[in-house]
């Protein structure tokens, strides 16, 4: 349901979802591949679009049924060319999107709720709390209602919220970015960036292809949990070993063959993630697991005691892991000056320009 209005949305189902509601509907089961490539394939705006259902089936379906997205306002470009995209839920919450430019590629980084529960302490978004997960629906409209739609060739699950927090609706929009019903994108181009919520992050391997970036920020239990608090109850050694275990069996996930991409994100904090011990510590403890590390450099936000690491902390750390064979990028800050950056979405309403 869509505000105050009754109607089922049809818009965010999946093809499971349309083939409950034909059978409710007591329609012939291909109708919901028809009705699945109305959604995704034609964009289709209105019920009364989908020329090839029967004229009474449409005017009966309006009743109860209806396409519902969400739009979008422009709330500003950065220097560097990133778009920031601000959203009103169904219910009212704001959320953001990043549309990052790069040499060949274009990057569209989508929120999953309306600001985060989880509270990791040097995230701007964490402060705002949970206002609420968003449905699938809201989640896809920040792709299909992008005017550079069909210019986009990434996708990354890293701008507001805690995607595993949000496991049903995410692993929903996955299934309809990723499927032939759907919008048909790769898989390979879909990234989830989660803190690691074990028992969705399993539901995540086991039910999606997408590539999986997983928050660590530091190895060791005691240094990770004062800045990430879901290492208390999701510890960051169990979310290595379950992944490790994925590597051993050789599934598709990790398998030498397979092409899944596992990475870890490490934020750069000055003297709180970025010591070289740390780096040992995160060299020991991915030892052996097909993967990449992605260091962050922490986006600054006032009201912390914070710092964002120097940049020979920086090189230094990267230097130690690929002496150690693993492969150690450096993530290019964009977006800051619009508040675009990691961490930086706060689904403010003031930084609306519409
Ligand atoms: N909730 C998801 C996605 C977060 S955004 C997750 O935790 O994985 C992607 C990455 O940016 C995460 O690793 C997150 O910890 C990091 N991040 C958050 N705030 C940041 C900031 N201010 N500067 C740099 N990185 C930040």
């Amino acid at each position: 349901m869509t505000g105050s209005d009754p109607r089922a949305n049809l818009y965010g189902a999946t093809l499971s979802g349309l083939e409950r509601i034909v059978e409710i509907e007591a329609q012939p089961r291909y109708r919901a591949r028809q009705i699945a490539e109305w959604l995704y394939r034609h964009h289709a705006p209105d019920i009364d679009a989908m020329t090839n259902l029967p004229a009474p089936t449409r005017v009966d379906w309006n009743d109860r049924y209806r396409i519902a997205t969400v739009q979008h306002h422009q709330a500003g470009t950065s220097g560097d060319g990133t778009q920031k995209h601000v959203w009103d839920a169904f219910g009212g919450d704001v959320y953001e999107t990043a549309l990052i430019p790069e040499a060949s590629r274009l990057t569209l980084c989508v929120s999953s709720q309306a600001g985060c529960r989880i509270g990791c302490k040097f995230c701007l978004t964490a402060r705002k709390g949970l206002k609420q997960s968003l449905s699938a629906a809201e989640i896809l409209s920040q792709y299909r209602n992008l005017p550079d739609r069909d210019r986009v060739t990434h996708i990354v699950f890293m701008g507001m919220g805690e995607p595993l927090d949000n496991a049903d609706a995410v692993i929903d929009a996955v299934s309809v970015l990723t499927s032939d019903w759907g919008y048909g994108l790769s898989p390979r181009r879909i990234t989830v960036s989660t803190v690691g919520i074990l028992p969705e992050l399993e539901r995540l391997l086991d039910e999606t292809d997408v590539n999986v970036a997983i928050s660590l920020h530091a190895a060791r239990r005691e240094e990770r949990l004062p800045i990430v608090p879901s290492e208390n109850r999701y510890p960051i050694a169990d979310i290595v070993a379950l992944l490790r275990d994925r590597a051993r069996l050789a599934l598709p996930p990790f398998a030498a063959t397979g092409r899944r991409r596992l990475s870890f994100e490490i934020t750069m904090l000055d003297g709180i993630t970025d010591r070289p011990a740390q780096a040992a510590a995160v060299r020991d403890l991915i030892s052996g697991i097909p993967s990449r590390v992605n260091l962050i450099p922490w986006n600054p936000f006032p009201g912390t005691q914070f710092r964002p690491s120097e940049r020979t902390a920086i090189e230094a750390y990267q230097a130690l892991l690929k002496r150690a064979g693993i492969m150690t990028t450096v993530r290019e800050s964009r977006g800051q000056d619009i508040g675009a950056a990691c961490g930086l979405l706060a689904g403010r309403r003031e930084s609306r320009v519409d």
